[in-house]
């Protein structure tokens, strides 16, 4: 790169900070502009596949995270009516020897606190907190071309000039909207809501504490658990089909939620005890409509492209959000190192690889979505395929997904 390339991301989410590592290590000089006044302890637990792991083993920050994340042993699949298992997919060691990196659990306000330590170890790159990100004007100057960015930093107007602007603001970005996508480019509900909780460790029942996945299949529903924080608490997502009449929150992480626990047992009358257990034990919930929006056809206007779920807000049925969010960062480094600092360029590449591939994964989201909620014959039948799928059948069918290669733009293989 001939001139220091000056990038402005607006969102300091899983997103935006790997993007920000990513894009230092190519020389860059990154201004991180983060909405909330502090970065907070938010979210729940998230599932980190290879894919993700990989990168970040890369950027150096996975040891540091070491002492919070566990390697799940196994996914175990089970039948909501009785606890069978349905399948089981090795992981621990055995991810890290397939895909090359672990398969491991944590809470996503460790990953970010991680990421942010990285983040300002580097003297490549400013945090600024408390700064809302309002809009943006491009600049063309001969050969130059440039982008204003309006903000509101701690309540006063004020503007930071860049060459390049990341739109990391998640679901609801506002910059999105600025991207000429269409009135349709709204987020759009699923129809399903996550029931999400977290369990101290000492008010868990046992079952629960063992390092394995489990997800529950029933009709219209589907349960997932796991240990994070080391062990020190249990992450349960309940997913139910729902009307949902709640409050449209603009601000997932941090809105509470008016879960009413009596509600979600009626969603899960029938189901084994040991499942009753979990949500039983679950101190406290927070109701998470789940969103979509369309996939749109590009990312980018002049200078300024979308990343995250800014750009492909998908259903977490594959676990993959956050994963597709550091598979963006990686990239975008990866196209800017590549295309010596010639910006246009960066974000075709970038957009061609990766608009394929989070395309694939949204769909066989939604698809998952649909086979974990089957009910009657149909779940059967689902029931019957599953028992039959051996351990290194399930590991085949997700090798697209945990075997991601940085630049590879495979194309997906169907999920079952
Ligand atoms: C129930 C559930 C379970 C999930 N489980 C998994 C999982 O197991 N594995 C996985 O990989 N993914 C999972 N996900 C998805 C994952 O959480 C998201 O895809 C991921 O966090 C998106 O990261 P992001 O950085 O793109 O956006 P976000 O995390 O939403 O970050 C956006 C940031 O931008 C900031 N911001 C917004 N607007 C502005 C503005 N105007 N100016 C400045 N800053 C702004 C926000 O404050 C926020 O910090 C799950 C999601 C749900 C709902």
């Amino acid at each position: 790169m001939s001139e220091t390339l000056k990038i402005i991301i607006s969102g300091a989410g899983i997103g935006g900070l790997t993007a920000a590592l990513s894009l230092a290590r190519t020389g860059a000089q990154v201004t991180l502009l983060e909405r909330a006044p502090v970065l907070e302890e938010v979210g729940a637990g998230l599932q980190l596949s290879p894919n993700a792991s990989n990168i970040l083993q890369d950027l150096g920050v996975l040891d540091r995270l070491a002492p919070w994340s566990l390697a799940p042993e196994v996914l175990r699949i089970r039948r909501a009516r009785d606890g069978a298992d349905l399948a089981r997919m090795p992981l621990g060691p055995l991810a890290d020897a397939r895909w090359g990196a672990p398969h491991l659990v944590v809470h996503r306000a460790d990953l970010q606190r991680v990421l942010a330590e990285a983040c300002a170890a580097s003297p490549l790159i400013t945090l600024r907190t408390d700064v809302d990100v309002l809009g943006f004007a491009s600049v063309t100057e001969g050969e130059r071309s440039s982008v204003q960015v309006g903000i509101r930093d701690t309540g006063k107007h004020a503007r930071v000039d860049g060459d390049v602007l990341i739109a990391a603001d998640g679901l609801r970005s506002n910059l999105r909207e600025r991207l000429g996508l269409g009135l349709a480019d709204t987020p759009i509900y699923s129809g399903r809501t996550a029931w999400r909780a977290l369990i101290p460790a000492a008010a868990a029942p046992a079952s629960a504490l063992r390092v394995e996945t489990n997800l529950w299949l029933g009709a219209k529903a589907h349960l997932v658990h796991y240990p994070i924080r080391a062990g020190d608490l249990v992450n349960v997502v309940a997913v139910i089909e729902d009307p949902w009449r709640g409050n449209d929150s603009t601000d997932i992480w941090r809105d509470p939620a008016d879960a009413d626990p009596k509600y979600l047992k009626r969603m899960f009358g029938g189901w084994a005890r040991d499942a009753h257990d979990i949500l039983d034990a679950a101190p406290q919930w927070r109701r998470w409509p789940l969103f979509e929006r369309r996939f749109a056809p590009r990312w980018s206007l002049d200078n300024v492209v979308l990343m995250g779920d800014a750009a492909h807000p998908i259903l977490p049925f594959l676990a993959q959000g956050a994963g597709l969010a550091i598979e963006d960062a990686e990239a975008l480094g990866r196209a800017f190192a590549t295309s010596g600092g010639a910006v246009r360029a960066a974000i075709k590449m970038y957009e061609n690889e990766r608009i394929p591939r989070a395309s694939d994964i949204a769909l066989a989201s939604r698809r998952q979505g649909a086979i974990y909620h089957m009910s009657g014959p149909m779940a059967l039948v689902r029931d019957a395929f599953m028992r039959r799928v051996t351990p290194d059948g399930m590991l085949r069918r997700v090798d697209w997904i945990y075997g991601y290669r940085k630049g590879a733009g495979a194309r997906r293989r169907l999920l079952p």
